[in-house]
């Protein structure tokens, strides 16, 4: 797939989020293999803060995006490792910078090769990252996110461009899919498919991994910036935003599976979870 439309396809998934209000308070972007993640930052940004969610041709500009092309819009900052680290004075700065009155809606920092937080940096900005001053919005950019510490990556929401059309979703995915949305009225069948779908913890975390991924890719569907996908027919009745509270339950009961819970209560929450979207 061409790179240029994957960019525009994470941008389409941002615009999506805040047009239906669900905009994360921070994002993982996972760049893979793609090496212009200067770009692809460049364009994610302004699909929030320009006018025109960064959709008019370069002659045309507006004004916010000339201030942000001349590195000169007050709420947007870019940091960069200096050296091989991110250095806990940077974020400190950061944090101060975002305490201040806001002067726009959205403020946005980027944080490029979220790889170099180390324990003592990334400690400085977990409570920002997770309950920032209303409008904040993290961005943090990293090529593989199992390089980057847990605590920071189940804080974000990821958005991975590595492999985006060309991941394979397991065909155990659509199975299950296709009985969820079919049992969704029946308490007791559910729960029995739940249990056998995610036998164990491990066998969770890729099942709610690839629906994660798949509801991605259901909400590009409804949003025409795909044409096909498996199973979709099914969701006709799904909303938007359904979709998008779907994938926020994903993101929270995925985190609480990093801690040591009680795996059998977890998967009656679960089910509880999953029953508030789908009925
Ligand atoms: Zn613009």
């Amino acid at each position: 797939m061409d790179a240029v439309l994957l960019e525009e396809k994470i941008c389409d998934i941002i615009r999506e989020h805040m047009k239906n209000n669900h905009l994360s308070h921070a994002y993982l972007i996972e760049t893979g293999d793609y090496l212009k993640s200067d770009d692809l930052m460049m364009k994610i940004v302004k699909s929030i803060l320009c006018f025109k969610q960064g959709k008019h041709d370069e002659l045309e500009k507006c004004n916010i995006c000339n201030l942000i092309d001349s590195n000169q819009y007050t709420d947007l900052k870019f940091i960069y490792p200096q050296g091989n680290v991110i250095k806990k004075e940077q974020l400190l700065e950061i944090k101060k910078v975002f305490k201040t009155t806001p002067l726009n809606q959205y403020r946005i920092y980027v944080i490029f090769e979220a790889e170099c937080l180390n324990a003592s940096s990334a400690n400085t900005i977990l409570k920002f990252l997770e309950e920032p001053e209303p409008g904040v919005i993290a961005f943090l950019v990293a090529k593989n996110r199992y390089q980057v510490l847990e605590t920071i990556v189940s804080r974000c929401q990821i958005l991975t461009f590595s492999n985006y059309l060309e991941r394979e979703i397991d065909s155990k995915v659509y199975d299950f899919i296709q009985r969820i949305v079919t049992n969704s009225d029946f308490y007791l069948d559910f729960k029995d498919i739940l249990t056998f779908y995610m036998p164990d913890k491990n066998a969770s975390k890729l099942l709610l991994d690839d629906l994660e991924f798949y509801l991605h890719q259901l909400l590009l569907y409804k949003t025409n910036s795909i044409s096909t996908l498996e199973c979709a027919e099914l969701f006709t009745n799904l909303s938007k935003n359904s979709i998008i509270k779907y994938i926020a339950i994903l993101e929270e009961e995925k985190e609480k599976l990093l801690y040591n819970v009680n795996y059998r209560l977890w998967l009656d929450h679960l089910l509880v979870r999953f029953l508030e979207v789908l009925t």
